[in-house]
């Protein structure tokens, strides 16, 4: 447990904390963009640690939050096709569509299968010839690179019955549109840890250059968390405006380049329907024309108008606008057995982080 009990240390938490205390001046509000984040400061008690003036706000962090109803109505109307095998990630069965969920329809008898990886639908796709296998893709740029090398593959092997469903995102674009809608004041960001191993720390420039807000990579470890809320509050207090990596030892400022030209050899950057935030330009990804084959949205289904559950404020949820005590339903009537929206299906939702750590 060496490595793990370095970053939970209590004398250098306590250390961190003085410094942050000593440094703060000012109410803040700080945006930790990632759903796992979100987590780990309810886990640890972060919120209760720092000086009260620095609130922590949950951002658009999930993939399966995000995803919009249009996108699940979509899932579920391919899965009620006879001929179809729909594969996806384990939360995307609860979360909740306009009418139905996944796992409603594999209830009532579609071949619905969960997977831990996009390459295990490579293996359903063999072992089912006579099936079409549609893979719900879903995910930030974390993700993507597996699909794409699934694509890949399923073009290298010709098969010609594996299709993807393509919901994935692109987690800048979506803090450009958190600053430029002014709905919610956020001072700096904690930005996610895996995503930026993928991407560096370039495609964040324009957080310091466009907005002036200081933004910092940090890892998930209470320590690691604790000094990137310490170099945030410093830039802050000193007037920086800078994209800092507290997560050096996972994420450089280049990011993982070969990982990136997988994701660009098959598709090309797209606008992207984000549940609260609307359609958001280039922050998807379209097919490439010699990928269209793959694409499951050539597939014909008839897909109903998505609507969304009234009182579910999910949408605002994700903006950190509002938080899930805002919510008329949260507890009562939304909880991890009954979820009305996805922020409460996912682990890395903020309302299941809300329900599960804060009393
Ligand atoms: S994939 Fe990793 S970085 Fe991205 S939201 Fe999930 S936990 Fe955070
Ligand atoms: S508590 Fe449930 S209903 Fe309320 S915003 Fe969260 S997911 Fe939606």
């Amino acid at each position: 447990m060496k490595f793990i009990d370095e970053f939970r240390d209590g004398g250098i938490a306590r250390g961190l904390i003085q410094k942050i205390e000593k440094s703060s001046s000012r109410p803040i509000q700080l945006m930790e963009v990632c759903g796992t984040h979100t987590v780990s400061i309810f886990r640890y008690g972060i919120r209760k640690l720092i000086p009260p003036q620095i609130q922590l706000i949950s951002g658009p962090g999930c993939p399966v939050c995000v995803t919009p109803n249009s996108d699940i109505d979509y899932a579920i109307a391919l899965s009620r096709r006879k001929d179809v095998i729909l594969v996806t990630f384990g939360d995307m069965m609860r979360v909740p569509g306009s009418t139905s969920s996944l796992l409603k329809e594999k209830a009532e008898g579609r071949d619905i299968r969960v997977v831990y990886s996009s390459l295990d639908a490579l293996k359903i796709a063999e072992e089912n010839p006579d099936k079409k296998v549609v893979f719900f893709a879903i995910g930030f740029e974390t993700t993507s690179p597996t699909i794409a090398v699934a694509i890949l593959h399923a073009k290298e092997e010709r098969l010609r019955n594996l299709f993807f469903l393509n919901s994935q995102k692109k987690i800048p674009p979506a803090i450009f549109t958190l600053l430029q809608s002014k709905r919610v004041k956020i001072n700096g960001f904690i930005l996610p840890g895996h995503v930026s191993t993928i991407i560096g720390s370039d495609p964040y420039q324009f957080i310091a250059k466009e907005f002036f807000r200081p933004a910092v990579i940090t890892g998930f470890e209470p320590l690691d968390i604790l000094q990137g809320i310490w170099m945030l509050v410093r830039q802050i207090e000193e007037g920086r405006a800078e994209i800092e990596i507290q997560y050096k030892r996972v994420v450089h400022k280049e990011g993982n380049p070969l990982a990136l030209r997988k994701v660009l050899e098959v598709f090309e950057i797209n606008q992207a329907q984000w549940r609260g935030l609307g359609w958001i330009p280039e922050s998807g990804y379209r097919f490439k024309a010699s990928f269209q084959e793959l694409d499951a949205r050539n597939l014909y289904v008839e897909v109903e108008t998505p609507r969304e559950h009234p009182e579910c404020k999910c949408g605002e949820v994700l903006q950190g606008i509002k938080t899930p005590l805002q919510c008329r339903l949260f507890r009562i009537v939304c909880n991890p057995e009954n979820p009305v929206g996805p922020c409460m299906v996912s682990v890395e939702g903020t309302c299941q982080a809300y329900y599960k750590f804060q009393s």
